[in-house]
């Protein structure tokens, strides 16, 4: 099932990036693209300190995974491996290869397990896996997924190797909305979709400034993204009519863009992102939703009763947040704030000492949760019983904040253009165009 909560650990207040827009005319975009209307404005996006900040296709650079050793396979007519502008090697064709870092030094072995090549100084410690022209390369762990664009291997300080795939974020999309929302889904709902990840990933790589060495990750905690995996031509066409389009709020000459969040069913109200993500912004506060109840199924829209045991719960918080490790065992869990929708905001967590810790409701969720006991949302009554914590009435899957997914394709069922789904979901945002 594509469900999906987007966390962002660190939620601060993006002010860096102040957006001056500039009217464009886009002619003919109601006929074949997004139904746009006379009342959205349509712009385009220049920042303050570059004319043109992101150029016609900005490279967006995202964190597959983290590994001691990478699968790689070529299609076609095979990669080449640089470092820096230092061509390595080529490797033709579509031959299975294995990348290591081991005693000192890169090792590059075929299938057999004959070495191809093997170097130890490199600048900045990344290899950067080139396609050949018509070709592209597929990377993994045991399994391989095959992915638009460069690969970049990171050796990190122990010694793991991170895998960056790094390509035009119109490309990337294709293999974020494939991943995100069901193919077969209604047209106005993909192009919702599109756009809101445009928006979310847009807001990342301008929040990293180019620092670090990724923009976002390719999970759940960003946005999932399964590179060709994901896609599909309907998917495509979706993100290729949306091209550049971004959700944007503020005084006028003043808009930004903004992390736009999207969920997957918010049980009948989304929430305010200011009590998950810490950000209070007018386009990601709470709406009523009265369409997810309608497509979502029914025991995600309402789940079942939960009961996990106290015992459980007490290691699985430790083991993800070792400051807890001082209230020894926890032998009480209360929840003390709610917010105004109904959704546990905090929890007081009592240490068999006395000791007392409050913790968010999503990241009490993310350390609970599991795939064989989910806890699908932060949306539930609590109740303690000798040995275990049952949470009862509980509604919804996934932060709830944003776009409802399920609700989304619902009003798209019921009629709404993209337009309308967008504005109802982030009450006073403008869709404008990034590049
Ligand atoms: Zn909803």
């Amino acid at each position: 099932m594509k469900f999906v909560f987007p966390v962002i650990i660190h939620g601060t207040v993006w002010s860096r990036l102040l957006l001056a827009f500039v009217l464009v005319t886009l002619a003919g975009c109601d006929r074949h693209g997004l139904n746009v209307d006379q009342q959205w404005k349509q712009t385009s996006i220049v920042s303050p300190e570059k004319a043109d900040p992101l150029g016609p296709e900005v490279d967006i650079r995202v964190l597959l995974f983290q590994a001691d050793r990478v699968k790689l396979t070529g299609s076609d007519a095979g990669y080449a491996i640089w470092n820096s502008d230092k061509l390595l090697v080529r490797v033709s064709g579509q031959s299975e290869t294995t990348l290591t870092f081991a005693n000192g030094s890169w090792q590059l072995t075929d299938k057999q397990g004959l070495a191809l090549f093997s170097v130890q100084a490199l600048a900045g410690n990344i290899l950067e896996i080139r396609p050949e022209p018509n070709s592209l390369i597929a990377v993994g762990t045991d399994k391989t997924l095959t992915y638009r664009g460069r690969i970049r291997c990171l050796l990190q300080t122990d010694n793991r190797i991170a895998v960056i795939n790094v390509l035009p974020i119109e490309s990337y999309l294709a293999g974020v909305v494939g991943a995100e929302m069901w193919s077969h889904w209604q047209t106005e709902a993909l192009r919702c979709q599109s756009i809101a990840s445009r928006t979310y990933a847009l807001y990342q790589i301008h929040r990293r400034q180019g620092r670090g060495h990724w923009d976002l990750r390719s999970t759940q905690s960003s946005q999932v993204y399964r590179g060709l995996t994901g896609e599909n031509p309907r998917i495509a066409q979706a993100v290729r009519q949306t091209r550049s389009m971004v959700l944007a709020y503020g005084p006028a000459g003043k808009e930004k863009i903004f992390p736009a969040y999207f969920s997957a069913i918010c049980g009948g109200h989304t929430e305010n992102a200011k009590f998950v993500f810490k950000q209070d912004i007018e386009p990601l506060k709470g709406r009523r939703c009265p369409y997810c109840k309608k497509s979502a199924p029914k025991d995600y829209y309402r789940w079942p009763e939960l009961e996990l045991s106290k015992d459980l719960v007490s290691q699985k918080l430790m083991n993800r947040y070792s400051s807890l490790k001082d209230l020894k065992a926890i032998v009480n869990i209360e929840v003390v704030q709610k917010s105004e929708y109904g959704r546990v905001e905090k929890l007081t967590l009592t240490g068999s000492q006395g000791l007392k810790r409050t913790i968010a409701a999503e990241p009490f969720r993310l350390a609970v949760t599991s795939a064989e006991k989910p806890l699908r949302s932060s949306w539930y009554r609590l109740k303690g019983t000798r040995n275990t914590w049952i949470f009862q009435d509980g509604r919804g899957f996934g932060h709830g904040v944003g776009l409802c997914q399920y609700g989304c394709e619902q009003m798209a069922r019921q009629g709404s253009n993209c337009r309308t789904i967008l504005q109802h979901y982030y009450p006073q945002a403008i869709l404008v165009r990034a590049y």
